[in-house]
């Protein structure tokens, strides 16, 4: 088969890694790929928002099957616009990336089908907005409504910063279109857990949970990135609460997206809150995401042991119900290292060494993510720039090896945090 994967982070490589060793996979492209892809597909020079150009490539090279990366090109419609060229694409449609797209109406599903979730208003009005933050008190969450990288949210721990963060998103247009819609919602308090499941539609596969940590510093400090490493499994999410999430959040998800003539077809993403409950722990849904995580889809690629690409191509042709997913039971633990100054501004175009001595650890693999080649060398060109992602019999052992792996990598511009996992180890240890 021939197979286009879209995107250039950590990933992409993870997904082109996991698709290049099936046997079911003959040409391998990635648009627009990075340093590290290049050892396991061909680099094409199209960017992941060219929808037109993308479509155009698919077309004319006959491509059976386009895996989409990132959430700005399924919320481009991408996936529509292949499909109505004859291409079969993994991702769903631009109207059921609105579950990504837009917190409102992702909101709204979980109120009209009963998935659990924080008590929230949407807004237009910056006045009524305010007023409802009143009326609930704080601490209290405020939401730009759009996709705006992770900055739109923030959790206001008294009146004033929620009055402030409206005010932002609404009057001073800080996310753009993005902020003109405001959700205020509930604060929740808990533990945060990924969980994943593939979705055809009509059926939904699950997956396994991740852990991420998302602040730039140890101890978790420090402002919020776009993740500084993860782990697989999440020890918080116990067979009984991936039960309940499959149960209480993503199958009534798609069967709401089905009644509402939006079939949901790709990986949905369940951001989750672990909250305390009388009955015990209990999970409630933060957002979707109708992609996979980065850097949890590095841990997800480590831990798969069945063929990535039958399941892909049952995703798209509604045949969820027909395959099942085979997982290693030993824990993957991913370290992402970013560039100094990430998530603030950053230097590129430093040489980074050591990548092959780092890849010889036992059980480790480095991804690649904001990299570019330079002839023989690899410079960093993004803010988190590399995944080094190792797996072990325990969660220890795990992370020792990815650090043995990052202390071979010779990059002074570079930095990871030193304590992935630490929620994990302390469950291991107790
Ligand atoms: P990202 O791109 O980082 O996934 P996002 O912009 O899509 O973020 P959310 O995931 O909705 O936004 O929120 C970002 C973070 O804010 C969450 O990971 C969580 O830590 C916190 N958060 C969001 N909603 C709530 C809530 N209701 N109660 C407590 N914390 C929350």
């Amino acid at each position: 088969m021939k197979i286009l994967v879209v995107g250039s982070g950590g990933r992409e490589h993870a997904l082109c890694w996991a698709i290049s060793a099936s046997p079911l996979c003959g040409t391998l492209w990635c648009a627009p790929g990075n340093a590290g892809i290049r050892d396991v597909a061909s680099c094409v020079d199209i960017k992941a928002d060219d929808v037109d150009g993308l479509v155009a490539f698919a077309t004319s090279n006959a491509v059976d099957l386009v895996v989409v990366g990132p959430e700005q090109p399924l919320v481009l419609g991408l996936v529509d616009r292949l499909t109505a060229a004859g291409i079969k694409a993994f991702g769903p449609s631009q109207a059921a990336a609105a579950l990504e797209g837009s917190k409102g109406f992702m909101k709204d599903i979980c109120a009209k089908y009963g998935v659990p979730t924080a008590a929230y208003r949407r807004f237009t009005d910056a006045a009524a907005a305010k007023a409802y933050a009143t009326e609930q008190g704080a601490p209290i969450v405020v939401k730009a409504d759009g996709l705006a990288a992770g900055k739109g949210v923030v959790i206001a721990m008294t009146l004033e910063e929620a009055h402030a963060a409206i005010d932002d998103a609404m009057l001073h247009g800080r996310f753009g279109s993005a902020g003109a819609e405001v959700v205020v919602e509930e604060f929740m308090d808990g533990e945060e857990a990924s969980f994943f499941a593939l979705c055809d539609g009509t059926h939904a596969l699950p997956l396994v949970g991740a852990q991420d940590h998302k602040r730039v510093f140890d101890n978790d400090q420090g402002p919020n990135t776009g993740g500084m490493g993860a782990y697989s499994p999440a020890p918080v999410l116990t067979p009984e609460l991936q039960d309940r999430v499959m149960r209480e959040i993503v199958e009534p998800t798609v069967k709401g997206m089905a009644a509402e003539g939006k079939p949901f077809t790709g990986v949905l993403f369940a951001g989750l809150m672990i909250v305390a409950s009388p009955e015990g722990p209990k999970p409630r849904l933060i957002e979707f995401n109708a992609r996979f995580g980065d850097p949890e889809c590095q841990v997800l690629m480590r831990r798969l042991k069945s063929d990535i690409v039958p399941l892909l191509l049952a995703t798209c042709d509604g045949q969820l119900d027909h395959v099942d997913v085979r997982w290693y039971d030993d824990p993957a633990l991913c370290v992402v290292m970013a560039a100094q100054g990430y998530p603030g501004d950053y230097v590129k175009n430093t040489a980074i060494g050591g990548l092959e001595e780092a890849g010889k650890v036992d059980g480790v693999t480095v991804f690649h993510a904001g990299t570019k080649a330079d002839g023989d060398r690899v410079l960093a060109n993004g803010g988190r720039v590399l995944g080094v992602t190792a797996m072990g019999k325990t969660v220890a052992e795990a992370q020792a090896l990815a650090y043995q792996a990052v202390d071979r990598i010779r990059w002074p511009e570079g930095f990871c945090r030193r304590d992935i996992g630490w929620r994990a180890l302390e469950r291991e240890k107790a």
